[in-house]
């Protein structure tokens, strides 16, 4: 693997491209498991609170598999999941971002996480 200078400025992506170095290890694990040359895609959920941000993910897996031939064509396919809650007054599901941390129908801030902090490894394609 080629070495990654990383500016000072960069250090927000510190957290993507540890995600991305974890995808793709991985992903290399699965085409071992299965005796696969080539991955064609993998798919991967982040939510919300995972402050994982998509483009920036993009990017560091795209200089993380330069020059890996057995990633050529493969593309790292994201679903970004919302936050969501349930609240435990009166179950209604929200998301609290859009409502000001607050149950819109009753106000409530007791709630259970339903989705959101998703860093999640779905699955791939392989050939
Ligand atoms: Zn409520």
């Amino acid at each position: 693997m080629q070495p990654i200078t990383i500016m000072e400025s960069d250090v927000d992506f510190m957290h993507e491209l540890s995600m991305a170095k974890n995808i793709i290890d991985k992903a290399q694990k699965v085409l071992k498991e299965h005796n696969a040359q080539k991955a064609l895609a993998i798919y991967v959920k982040i939510g919300e609170l995972s402050s994982v941000e998509k483009e920036s993910l993009e990017f560091c897996y795209g200089v993380l598999i330069k020059g890996m031939q057995e990633f050529k064509e493969c593309q790292l396919i994201i679903e970004q999941v919302k936050w969501v809650v349930r609240c435990n007054e009166c179950e209604s599901i929200y998301n609290p971002n859009e409502h000001l941390l607050r149950c819109p129908q009753c106000q409530s801030q007791d709630y259970i996480l339903v989705s959101g902090n998703e860093l999640d490894f779905v699955g791939m394609e392989v050939e």
